[in-house]
């Protein structure tokens, strides 16, 4: 595989909150290669956009990072973002990571054009030559399919909620970032909207070659975007592998779990089924496995002691006991489709 751009290793975040310490995020360690898109994927409140706060120092006040570094690699340079100073991570924003947010329709200011916007946020990381900006700016919008000079004398107003979409996807990487974080990008669109929003970012990564972390609730979204694929329950990842491991071949039973909860043509409606019950208090999670409580494989093992996340197969990692029983129940169920 090509060079790891971000290593994250062992990273724990909690928010400090009256009743005690929200673990939100514990013990998350993956590397993202340059060029590949990684989703992650999980219920909300799983810790997905916690652990990606972390990286960009976007963090709520309450939160602590407890433990852990993120090895960042640019130009055979790597440094750990946790320990950047003010200055370093302000260059390292737009210039080295972008992040698109979840409702990102309202991230521009009402009353400036799109063109004011550009140039601004070029200006405010020193990108003086007004000029070679307006060119780049130009270059993106028509890679994301949009009118560029139209756009550019538009205010965001006058824009739908896919052109805006689109637009923030070109600003996002104005400044050539190696990574790009889109928090639930197509949320608030139609689908059609959103399939022509991953259409063109497919084809904003194949030609300026960042890297994307992809945070969705949305498995179908998350198959078709990316290459490789992490679930993550009460603030774990409980597994990690190929886009094809994780959708056909899952080793963990939350995997396996929100697989079903998704509608396939073949099934009747009565037929779906949704994981029972709810994600834990994550200030006094479960011992043991954390998803013992709601899993249909768990056995007395479960709830004393916590599985090791390990490689499986070459790629594919879980953090279960009982897999092959996993492998079983998915062969069955799956014979019926
Ligand atoms: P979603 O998909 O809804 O964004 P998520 O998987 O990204 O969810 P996070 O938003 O990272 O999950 O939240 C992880 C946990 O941290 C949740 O239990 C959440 O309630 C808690 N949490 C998030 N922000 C805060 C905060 N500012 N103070 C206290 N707890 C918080
Ligand atoms: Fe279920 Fe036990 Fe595996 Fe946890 S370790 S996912 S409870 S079978």
């Amino acid at each position: 595989m090509s060079e790891v751009v971000l290593s994250v290793q062992d990273v724990s975040i909690v928010y400090r909150v009256s009743r005690g310490q929200v673990k939100a995020s514990q013990h998350i360690s993956f590397d993202l290669h340059k060029g590949e898109s990684l989703a992650l994927i999980g219920e909300s409140g799983s810790g997905k956009t916690t652990v990606s706060l972390s990286f960009i120092d976007m963090l709520p006040s309450a939160a602590k990072i407890t433990g852990g570094k993120v090895l960042y690699t640019r130009d055979g340079k790597t440094e750990n973002i946790f320990e950047f100073s003010e200055a370093r991570m302000r260059d390292f924003r737009w210039h080295d990571c972008a992040m698109v947010f979840q409702g990102a329709q309202n991230a521009f200011n009402p009353v400036l054009k799109i063109k004011e916007q550009f140039l601004d946020t070029a200006r405010a990381h020193g990108w003086r030559d007004k000029g070679k900006v307006i060119k780049r700016t130009l270059e993106l919008l028509r890679l994301v399919r949009l009118d560029p000079e139209r756009t550019l004398e538009s205010f965001p107003h006058e824009l739908s909620g896919g052109m805006k979409q689109r637009t923030l996807l070109a600003l996002g990487v104005l400044l050539d970032p190696q990574v790009v974080i889109l928090d639930e990008p197509t949320t608030a669109l139609d689908i059609l909207t959103q399939r022509a929003i991953i259409e063109v970012l497919k084809e904003m990564q194949s030609r300026l070659g960042f890297s994307i972390i992809f945070i969705s609730h949305d498995l179908a979204l998350a198959a078709e975007m990316a290459d490789r694929v992490a679930t993550m329950y009460a603030g774990e990842m409980v597994e990690l592998g190929s886009t094809q491991h994780i959708f056909y071949e899952p080793l963990h039973p939350y995997s396996l779990g929100l697989l079903q909860s998704v509608p396939r043509l073949s099934q009747d409606k009565d037929e779906l089924s949704s994981i029972k019950g709810n994600p834990p208090d994550l200030i006094d999670p479960p011992s043991g496995c954390k998803f013992h409580p709601r899993c249909p494989f768990a056995q007395e093992l479960c709830n004393q002691e916590e599985p090791v996340f390990k490689e499986h197969e070459p790629g594919h990692f879980a953090a279960c006991h009982f897999t092959e029983n996993v492998i079983e129940a998915r062969a069955n169920l799956w014979k019926k489709d």
